[in-house]
């Protein structure tokens, strides 16, 4: 764990020194200087309330005027940069954070290695022990109940979705009876036990497995990690997708198991199909499944053998006989079939996240152009076009303006029919775009 940062200035060490005491008579350190007007408006702090740090065992967190800032906008994460914290302060606490004047903002999770040190759990002045949580979870299973109710619990969805379900870095998606639980921060992680005890009592699950082995957990300084947190090891999960049969490894699957960020446009993807259709980049082959039940044939491109295998077994299990996997570039497969000039009356693009970052947004817009180029030389008339886009670092409008500059070197006029997102068991939370990366057109060319 690294050392937390020391004040940067004089006057920031004089506010930290003045949270430590929690004195109430330091708390306008500037009164000369009157308050900026806020475009936002929060209600007025209690009196009451002022000076409560020193009486709460939550130690606090300074927040500078543009962590204020974002706060007000909807955002739960602050910067290191924007905040003073005490030394004594470890990462994976819970934190009261008050602002330049003293006043209650609200409680975080504190990070001690993560660029984002703040990650804000509620606006109220309330305890966040074990009932809290507990009615955090209930809350995101009420939204999946009431969106996507599956008492028989033969489906898959994400049950919690991190910040966008005001539990900043928990992600537990559901397959039929069983869970999967990511606890990507700190925060997150050291109430590792208490989140699958409560994820317990809430689903009764057959088993909870924990697939804590991902990239973003370095930032935070976790290691790598999977496993069984609760139950029985459960071989591969069995569930629906609409009409279509899955299965899902929830061990070494990708993600945890599946995309289900996915689903409701596979199921939306099936509705539009028909005659020869194409699913590029098709892991296990979920969009060919649903294309399957009304095209007339299916070809399913992906990189990965172990892909194309979990796509034939699939494809068996749900006795559709008329999808052929290719082991393969799907760049390349696209570019082999428009050179010899093949037709296609449905094609879905649903490929990996091509800017991982900012610096790799150019090169990613060409990769988007390049494969919505191909499939519109590839579709035919009144032909419809599924193309995803799962990169956060290019929004929607940037997304569409690439499309639109694919199709019109393609010399293809094209509808928009839908514009999709993630699944709604998949919410975005306002004011935190981070929350909202996948993007999903459903387009109709003339
Ligand atoms: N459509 C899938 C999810 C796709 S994830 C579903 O709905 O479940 C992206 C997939 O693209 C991965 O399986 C990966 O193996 C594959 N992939 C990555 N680069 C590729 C490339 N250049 N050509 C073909 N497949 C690729």
């Amino acid at each position: 764990m690294s050392e937390p940062k020391k004040p940067a200035s004089p006057k920031e060490a004089r506010h930290v020194e003045r949270l430590r005491h929690g004195s109430r008579a330091q708390r306008d350190v500037n009164p000369k200087r009157a308050a900026p007007l806020r475009k936002a408006v929060r209600p007025p702090p209690v009196l009451g309330s002022i000076g409560q740090a020193a009486a709460s065992d939550e130690p606090a967190v300074l927040l500078d005027r543009r962590a204020v800032e974002r706060l007000d906008q909807g955002h739960l994460w602050i910067y290191r940069s924007d905040i003073a914290a005490p030394e004594t302060v470890a990462g994976g606490e819970v934190v009261r954070l008050v602002d330049q004047r003293g006043w209650f903002v609200g409680k975080a999770f504190y990070g001690a290695n993560s660029q984002i040190a703040v990650r804000l759990l509620t606006r109220e002045e309330e305890p966040i022990d074990e009932p809290f949580f507990a009615r955090r979870l209930a809350q995101a299973k009420a939204l999946r109940d009431a969106a996507a109710p599956d008492p028989e619990r033969k489906r898959a969805g994400r049950v919690v979705h991190g910040e966008a379900d005001l539990l900043p870095g928990l992600i537990v998606d559901r397959y039929a009876d069983c869970l999967v639980v990511q606890t990507l921060i700190e925060a997150t992680d050291a109430r590792r036990d208490l989140f699958a005890r409560l994820l317990e009592d809430l689903y009764a699950p057959r088993a909870i497995v924990e697939r804590n082995d991902v990239k973003v957990r370095a930032h935070e300084g976790l290691p790598q990690r999977k496993g069984l947190l609760r139950g029985e090891l459960p071989g591969p999960v069995e569930f629906f997708e609409g009409e279509v049969r899955l299965q899902a490894d929830l061990l070494e699957g990708q993600k945890t198991g599946a995309f289900l960020d996915q689903a409701e446009n596979r199921i939306e993807a099936g509705r539009y199909a028909r005659g020869r259709a194409l699913d590029c980049f098709s892991y296990g082959g979920a969009f060919a499944l649903h294309l399957a039940r009304r095209a007339e044939q299916v070809i399913a491109v992906d990189l990965s053998e172990h892909a194309a295998a979990l796509g034939r077994a699939a494809a068996a299990r749900n006795g559709a006989g008329n999808i052929e996997f290719v082991v393969g570039n799907a760049f390349d497969f696209l570019h082999e079939q428009a050179a010899e000039t093949k037709q296609y009356a449905t094609i879905v693009l649903d490929p990996p996240a091509f800017a991982k970052n900012k610096a790799s947004v150019p090169a990613a817009l060409r990769g988007y152009k390049e494969i919505n180029l191909r499939a519109f030389q590839l579709l035919e008339k009144g032909g419809t076009l599924i193309t995803c886009s799962c990169s956060f670092h290019i929004d929607d409008a940037t997304f569409e303006r690439t499309v639109l500059s694919a199709a019109s070197d393609a010399r293809r006029s094209v509808q928009v029919i839908e514009r999709r997102g993630a699944a709604r068991d998949h919410p975005s939370l306002l004011g935190v775009p981070e929350s909202r990366y996948l993007k999903c057109l459903v387009l109709r060319v003339l």
